[in-house]
């Protein structure tokens, strides 16, 4: 199992690949060591996919759609492996991990029946006799680069649309969490004709190599802004495909008619889920001043009350930091923050021993001069800064490089209009932050990248458009002159 999978088949790794470490952020163990693809084995994976491209093209979409509802029932046949893995190597609670595994198996599902249905269309032919018509096509082999905050799903949304358009493809895991993509090579994968999906392990010199590849037409990223604009750059000379998932900063309005403690809770659910290491965390909180105090008082209450621990442990509410590069950074944004004059109402520090943990923080009395509410933490921090008008709130959501997500808690009409018509950003939430749905497009604005995943608008990324011209007679044309004069 523990090697790059290519062409069905895992490859016995050479005894002297450099390797890379993959370890139990709660712990700090080494829970495996793994070879680093090289170009070598990049273009191997690449070779093997280019291979089963055409045949993986013309199958039906209804062969299609089969093979991914069985990749779907073998997920849910293997998801308690699938979850232990992901809370390995991961880190978030069990409850959060198997969560993760219902959406990605389901994903596989949608996109298996979007592919069957999915059609072209029949034009207004220009005259009698010539048809216009409109398909859609894959691109080819599709690189599908990966980051470790949702190993699976961040997967599943790639995967499972670019084998639905009829693309091939190599998957670049991220060197943190490889394991549950090996296993679902290993268990869930296996019935796909050889060649179709590969992974190559490794980190960012492995994607880059894949990214460069003059075969791969399309690269499918989800990961930082810094990375995006790497890749996004890389891509250029060849004007490949780029679908760009990147950053966000996602702003929460809670508005005066808001309920503080009901607030509170989406607040905290939003903004600490899997310790806050999610795209759409809640990183910056606006809440109206009348209900300033209420809403501070219940959100600190409730917070010191989370218990930190190993996913592993059915009573842990928060788990680890993926690692301590990534804990640091929460570090530095508390203690400018600090520094600018907020003031920690609850945590505020490392826990000291094992494992990479960071105690859920509330912070009040920021603004805008400071990092933790301008730049992505993606730790366990909740900033707050009070507001006096909706109008001042909406200015201070859209304040911001990124455009991913964007919360708001009111039962005003006007509000939720106001909010939905002038924030800039891909997903709008309002009383349920959030709450995904396999039909609704997800994706950013602004420096979060283009592009969209899940619904629709997700499979079409993973195919061209071509509109063909047929006149189906043959028949000469006046406008050809000078050949078609009579
Ligand atoms: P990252 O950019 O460090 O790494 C992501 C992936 O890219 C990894 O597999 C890594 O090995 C690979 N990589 C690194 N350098 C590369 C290069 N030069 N060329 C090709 N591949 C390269 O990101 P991360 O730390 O794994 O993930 C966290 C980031 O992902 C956060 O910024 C978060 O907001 C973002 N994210 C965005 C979404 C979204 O949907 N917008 C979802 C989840 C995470």
């Amino acid at each position: 199992m523990l090697g790059h999978y290519i062409n069905n088949k895992f490859l016995k790794p050479s005894p002297k690949a450099s390797t890379f470490v993959v370890d139990n952020p709660a712990t700090g163990e080494t829970i495996a060591v793994l070879p680093k693809a090289g170009r070598r084995e990049v273009n191997l994976a690449v070779a093997s996919a280019t291979a089963a491209a055409l045949d993986w093209r013309r199958l039906s979409a209804s062969d299609k759609a089969e093979m991914l509802h069985e990749a779907s029932r073998k997920m849910r046949r293997h998801a308690s492996t699938l979850i232990e893995l992901l809370t390995l190597e991961q880190g978030k609670p069990h409850l959060e991990n198997e969560e993760e595994v219902v959406w990605s198996y389901n994903t596989f599902d949608y996109y298996a029946e979007l592919g069957r249905h999915s059609r072209g269309r029949v034009l207004p032919s220009t005259e009698y006799g010539v048809l216009n018509m409109v398909i859609k096509e894959p691109y080819g082999v599709v690189g599908c680069i990966v980051p470790w905050n949702y190993p699976l799903l961040l997967l599943a949304w790639k995967l499972a649309p670019a084998l639905a358009a009829g693309n091939t493809v190599v998957i670049k895991p991220s060197e943190l969490t490889p394991l549950p993509t090996l296993s679902l090579c290993e268990v869930a994968f296996d019935h796909f004709p050889a060649g179709v999906v590969n992974v190559v392990l490794g980190d960012g010199s492995a994607g880059e190599a894949l990214v460069r590849h003059p075969d791969v037409p399309m690269i499918a990223f989800t990961g930082s802004l810094a990375t995006g604009q790497k890749i996004a750059s890389h891509a250029a000379p060849r004007m490949k495909k780029v679908h760009l998932e990147l950053g966000g900063k996602d702003a929460f309005v809670i508005a005066d008619d808001a309920d503080p403690r009901l607030a509170a809770k989406a607040v905290a659910y939003a903004g600490l889920i899997n310790a806050g290491q999610v795209c759409t965390s809640t990183e910056r909180i606006y809440v109206s001043a009348r209900i300033a105090k209420p809403f501070t008082v219940a959100l600190v209450d409730l917070v010191r009350g989370l218990k930190i621990g190993a996913g592993a442990d059915p009573t842990t509410d928060i788990g680890p930091m993926i690692g301590t590069r990534y804990r640091e950074k929460t570090v530095r944004h508390l203690a400018d923050a600090k520094r600018r004059g907020t003031r920690v109402l609850a945590g505020g520090k490392v826990v000291q021993g094992r494992g990479y943990f960071h105690q859920p923080t509330v912070l009040v009395g920021c603004d805008h001069t400071m990092k933790i509410m301008t730049e992505e933490t993606f730790g366990p921090a909740l900033p707050i800064m009070t507001y006096r008008t909706f109008d001042e709130a909406i200015a201070l959501a859209n304040d911001c490089i990124y455009g991913l997500g964007a919360c708001l808690y009111t039962s005003d009409a006007k509000k939720v209009h106001a909010f939905y018509e002038n924030v800039k950003a891909g997903t709008i939430w309002i009383n349920d932050p959030l709450t995904d749905n396999y039909a609704g497009p997800f994706g950013g604005m602004k420096y979060t990248g283009g592009g969209r995943e899940l619904g629709e608008e997700g499979l079409d990324e993973f195919r061209e458009t071509k509109h063909v011209h047929w006149d189906i007679e043959a028949k000469p044309k006046s406008w050809w002159l000078p050949y078609g004069r009579p």
